[in-house]
């Protein structure tokens, strides 16, 4: 058989028009498979696509198709439908499902010009398709047709990843890295980002990799790695790059690779954007944010190891009441707030010699440098505080900044910039923790107790899942007929292992980490609950009072008012049966929320009452403006009063005061009969305290007010 003559189920050939068909099409040598079950089929189509210059691979059938096809690379399938076995459409569906196989083009060949066939086969993802006898003519043109087609898309993909890329912004700098050459392009932009000249090499490993800072280049390798082998859509990454000048600036990375059909990343280019200004600089003061201040730290820690004369100290500050502020006054007035802070540090210190930061919220940092004694820094610190500690003077409002500092000295060369703010930190708390408006020097032992509140922290968090909180209740007697006539709740934590702890070994804790809110509306809820209980044991309790404390934190909360109607609610008590004990401290601001809410829990009929009353700030004007109905003389007074005058003269004063504004008091702590006697002559109403009975479990409590009430005469 020559290549001209037509087989009856065959093809038909024509060496001459295949020739210049080819010389028409541009089309590249391409691997093209075969596959026709007919070996005459087969041979002559091999053949003249041979001649045409592709390379040829035949398969006999859809099975063998497909397994030459995952093992091999090939640009285009000349598909026999009509095959035993495995037919065309079963080597299609395969292909669909098989990622490296989805996009190879297909030309079916029928027997016949079966149209529902050909719809069918186009349906399940054929390019094309020729009749048999095929006429090689025809063939070649769809195949071309079909190469070029592929081509161009790969090609306009690749353009438009490029100009997607170029697109996203001017001021970006460009790179495009050739993988299989290694070649590497970078933009006049790039080069001038960084630093470098128009005719500076810069090569994958020059200019790019080495100037990647070292603490980032794992993360970058490990990113860049990742998308390469496909296992990232995206590249994008933000690490500090090296400047020519040695400078380091933060770089925003993006790009993309280009994949062949088999996803192997052959081209991989994208934008770099400098966003050194973004990364370093807080947005609301202007001042450097915690990445530039512990870069400056690293450098610190650097000249000291070098020069061990060259000292340096961190102090770190913390605005007392911040959030108050903010709560009362409004983000705002906040904003303001922190804005002046800023200024003013910047006032205090010189420049050059000192990096002011906020590291955020309220906290601010600054570096005291090339000390070779605690002196200077010591001076810088008291300096702050004088500065800082002006009033404030925001839209009519006065604030008086309190400032917590601690202070921390790079004294052990061996430690890492963390280690050394982490300090500075730890005693800023140890300075709030004893009332603020002052610093305080780290001290190792500080951190151990740090690390006391970290467990105790911990632990309480567990323990609100294991309900490990109790309730005592300890009596509140009428001091003029001696019953009983209330009692206050307080909380207990049962630890499994340490017993009943005081709320002294956690409160603290609990409101610093907000703990104290369920922890509070447990108490609550159960105490409210309890006494319905009682009541409906007996009559005795009918005219018992409820006392809860309620937290600075919960006081605060906009949900609090929810919260204590939800428990009346939920429990059935009254709200003429509830008082809420809060503290003085926690109504500093006589604005604000923590009013507005006490404006409402008095108008659901509960009674409020100032616990500790005396140790506080609170004035005349605190009491006349909210709704305050009894005051809680401090256990300290009742505990002097009798040897001290002063106590005394205080205890009187704040009896005539409650007098004077139609409020009840009640004295804690009244250990002894002579403190009774003596608190019942001034026409104290009521009294707390051991000598009555310490706080006790529910059905010891349960008992006490029994045998009180029924044994106790007027
Ligand atoms: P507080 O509200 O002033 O409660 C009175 C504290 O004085 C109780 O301490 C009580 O046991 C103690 N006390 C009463 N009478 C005497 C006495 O005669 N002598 C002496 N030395 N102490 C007496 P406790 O139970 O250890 O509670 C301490 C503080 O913890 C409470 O002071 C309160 O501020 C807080 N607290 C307790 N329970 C809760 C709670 O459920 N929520 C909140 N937010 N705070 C609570
Ligand atoms: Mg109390
Ligand atoms: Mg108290």
């Amino acid at each position: 058989m020559d290549s001209t003559t037509i087989s009856s189920n065959g093809f038909t050939g024509n060496a001459g028009e295949v020739a210049l068909l080819n010389s028409c099409h541009t089309t590249a040598k391409a691997r093209i498979l075969v596959v026709d079950d007919e070996r005459i089929n087969r041979q002559m189509i091999s053949c003249i696509m041979e001649d045409l210059g592709h390379d040829v691979v035949p398969a006999a059938s859809g099975e063998e198709a497909l397994e030459v096809m995952k093992a091999n690379e090939f640009d285009l399938v000349l598909l026999d439908f009509s095959m035993p076995g495995m037919d065309g459409f079963d080597v299609m569906d395969a292909m669909q499902d098989d990622v490296k196989l989805m996009d190879i083009p297909v030309i079916m060949v029928t027997a016949s010009d079966e149209s529902e066939l050909i719809v069918r086969a186009f349906s399940q993802g054929a390019s094309d398709y020729v009749v048999k006898p095929v006429d090689a003519a025809v063939a070649q043109v769809r195949i071309t047709n079909q190469l070029n087609l592929r081509q161009a898309k790969l090609e306009l993909w690749e353009s438009q990843e490029r100009y997607a890329l170029a697109a996203r912004g001017a001021n970006d700098g460009l790179w495009d890295w050739n993988i299989t050459s290694n070649e590497l392009y970078v933009s006049p932009r790039w080069r001038e980002m960084l630093g470098y000249s128009d005719s500076a090499p810069i090569t994958v490993d020059k200019g790019w990799m080495d100037s990647i800072h070292t603490s980032d280049r794992e993360k970058f390798e490990r990113a860049l790695r990742n998308h390469l082998d496909g296992y990232s859509k995206h590249f994008e990454m933000e690490c500090r790059m090296k400047s020519s000048g040695g400078r380091f600036l933060w770089m925003q990375w993006r790009g993309m690779a280009v994949r062949d059909q088999d996803g192997v990343a052959h081209r991989f280019a994208g934008s770099l954007t400098d966003i050194t200004e973004n990364k370093t600089a807080d947005p609301l003061t202007g001042l450097p944010n915690r990445v530039q201040f512990m870069d400056r730290l690293q450098r610190c820690i650097e000249v000291a190891r070098r020069d061990l004369s060259k000292s340096f100290a961190v102090l770190f500050l913390d605005l007392d009441n911040f959030k108050l502020i903010n709560d009362s006054y409004g983000h705002e007035v906040g904003d303001q707030y922190l804005k002046t802070i800023a200024a003013r540090l910047i006032e205090t210190t010189r420049r050059g010699e000192s990096l002011v930061a906020r590291l955020g919220g309220d906290e601010f940092t600054l570096t005291v440098e090339d000390i070779d004694s605690p002196q200077p820094a010591l001076a810088v610190a008291k300096r702050v505080l004088r500065i800082l500690s002006a009033p404030v003077r925001i839209e009519n409002q006065e604030i008086y900044p309190g400032i917590s500092m601690g202070i921390s000295f790079a004294e052990f060369p061996d430690r890492s910039a963390e280690d050394v703010l982490r300090e500075a930190d730890t005693a800023m708390y140890e300075a709030k923790s004893s009332g603020g408006k002052c610093f305080k020097v780290f001290d190792p032992v500080m951190q151990q107790q740090a690390r006391k509140r970290l467990n105790t922290e911990n632990e309480l968090r567990r323990s609100i899942e294991n309900n490990e909180f109790i309730v005592f209740y300890q009596p509140l007697i009428d001091l003029k007929s001696g019953l009983m006539c209330g009692y206050e709740s307080l909380v207990r934590w049962n630890h499994p292992e340490r017993g009943v702890l005081s709320p002294f070994e956690f409160i603290d804790v609990a409101e610093e980490t907000g703990l104290i809110i369920p922890i509070g509306n447990f108490v609550l809820e159960e105490s409210c609950r309890q006494l319905m209980k009682w009541r409906n044991q007996s009559d005795a309790f009918d005219d018992i009072r409820c006392s809860v404390n309620l937290s600075r934190v919960q006081l605060h909360h906009f949900e609090c008012v929810n919260w204590i109607e939800s428990a009346i609610e939920k429990t059935g008590i009254d709200a003429a049966s509830l008082t809420l004990e809060i503290t003085e401290s926690s109504i500093l601001d006589r604005s604000g929320r923590p009013a507005e809410t006490l404006e409402r829990l008095g108008d659901l009929g509960l009674t409020i009452a100032l616990d500790d009353f005396g140790t506080g700030y609170s004035s005349l004007s605190c009491l006349h403006e909210l709704p305050i109905d009894v005051l809680k003389i401090d256990r300290s007074f009742v505990r002097e009063m009798l040897t001290s005058s002063q106590s005394e003269a205080i205890v009187r004063v704040i009896l005539t005061l409650a007098d004077g504004l139609k409020l009840k008091v009640v004295a804690e702590g009244i250990e002894e009969e002579t403190q009774h006697g003596f608190l019942k002559s001034l026409d104290c109403q009521v009294g707390q305290g051991y000598l009555y009975g310490k706080p006790m479990p529910a059905r010891e409590l349960f008992e006490f007010c029994h045998k009180r009430n029924s044994s106790t005469a007027t």
